[in-house]
């Protein structure tokens, strides 16, 4: 590998294949490389689905972003005639006065985003496989839904090779420094050059952009899958929305409808700190019994055989906003860390965000939520 490009992305996960393929249909001459072979299941982008939202309970300012977000996903369906959205609505719960229903209402008004507001007699009615808290109020966005993460990644990935990118997987990035006005990386084989570097490596950026010294913490993730117990046709993506659970000892969880693998359930932001070369793939009985007793009270018929489980990773930051920004040091570096557990949705959208960093063409965002220098001490 003795060659020079535009731009060399590494770390090809949700962010770095979008970024890539952006760049690519551009017609830069771009190179990829990943220490797997994404889409792999040892990041943070495995899993079969993600969920896509508008009503965003975090901060209103994302919203402008997924709406982006909506409009690259389509295209790149379009493109690559891949399936990677599914419109199932979306349910937002919790206490009046939850962070989940205050921030959802906020950006739902701020930007004029469609949705209704439930309460828990009217979510049980619509929902009928939910069991709401007694003053539990429901957000419901009819735009909302699920995306498919390997789905999209590969389709990403294709279709950046068909327009020219090169590709190397299974190929870790072993060093980079700046060289002139560019930088050079190095792996196994040799070495590369390029006017402009993207790092996009996950949960490995707590390695990778070491020097940084960001407070990043990775967190252990379980997905699990249950087979309904009782009336399945609850269950269905036209029945049951994508929704999340804000609930009152602070614990939120989350869930999917079945498509075909069972009812995809989790919790969000629990987990233990870990090491991504170090992380613990299996999934212990209490950590099943500890799901299924959330099941059990809050959508009892889901709480059937468990048909799977997977381990995934969170990568936060204190503040569970997004790292997208130039490196400190060197202009031609740009930093991505965008997942804080909420991430996926907006790949698409930060695709072309880093694109356009890339070419020094002026981003159509508000990125300063994400800038490094929220961290300078
Ligand atoms: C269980 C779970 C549920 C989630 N649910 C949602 C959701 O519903 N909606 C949502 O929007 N977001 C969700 N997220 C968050 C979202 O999935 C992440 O924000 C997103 O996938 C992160 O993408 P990434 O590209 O940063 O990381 P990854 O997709 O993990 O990609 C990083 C890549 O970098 C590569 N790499 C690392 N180091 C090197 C190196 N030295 N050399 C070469 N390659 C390297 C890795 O191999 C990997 O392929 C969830 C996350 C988890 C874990």
């Amino acid at each position: 590998m003795d060659n020079t490009y535009d731009v060399i992305v590494v770390g090809l996960g949700a962010m770095g294949s979008a970024t890539l393929y952006q760049l690519a249909r551009r017609g830069l001459h771009v190179l990829g490389i990943d220490q797997f072979a994404p889409p792999h299941a040892l990041g943070s982008s495995h899993g079969k689905s993600r969920i896509i939202r508008e009503a965003y309970f975090e901060d209103p300012r994302y919203v402008p972003l997924v709406q982006r977000a909506y409009e690259c996903w389509h295209a790149l369906e379009q493109e690559s005639g891949a399936a990677i959205f599914r419109q199932t609505g979306g349910l937002m719960l919790g206490a009046p006065a939850s962070r989940m229903v205050r921030g959802a209402r906020l950006s739902a008004a701020q930007h004029g985003v469609p949705h209704q507001v439930l309460s828990a007699e009217e979510v049980r009615q619509r929902v009928p496989a939910i069991r709401p808290q007694r003053d539990d109020i429901g957000i419901f966005e009819p735009r909302a839904g699920m995306l498919a993460p390997e789905i999209a990644i590969q389709a990403a990935l294709d279709m950046a090779r068909r327009h020219g990118a090169t590709v190397h997987l299974n190929e870790p990035l072993l060093s980079w420094r700046a060289v002139g006005d560019g930088v050079e990386i190095t792996t196994r084989t040799g070495t590369a050059r390029a006017a402009r570097l993207i790092l996009s490596v996950g949960a490995w950026a707590t390695t990778v952009l070491k020097e940084l010294e960001l407070p990043f913490v990775v967190q252990r993730n379980v997905q699990f899958w249950f087979a309904p117990l009782r009336n399945p046709a609850q269950f269905t993506p036209e029945q049951l929305p994508v929704f999340i659970h804000e609930l009152p000892n602070g614990l939120t969880w989350y869930g999917f409808p079945d498509t075909g693998d069972g009812v995809k359930l989790a919790l969000h932001h629990h987990g233990e700190s870990v090491d991504p070369d170090e992380i613990r793939r299996s999934v212990s009985d209490d950590e099943v019994s500890f799901m299924r007793d959330i099941v059990e009270r809050y959508m009892p018929d889901a709480n059937g055989r468990l048909r799977d489980s997977s381990v995934c990773m969170y990568t936060n930051l204190p503040d569970e906003h997004f790292i997208i920004d130039r490196h400190p040091l060197h202009a031609s570096v740009i930093v991505a860390s965008p997942c804080s557990g909420h991430g996926f949705k907006f790949a698409s959208a930060i695709g072309e965000v880093l694109a356009d960093m890339a070419m020094d063409t002026p981003v159509a965002f508000d990125t300063s939520l994400f800038s490094l220098s929220r961290f300078s001490h």
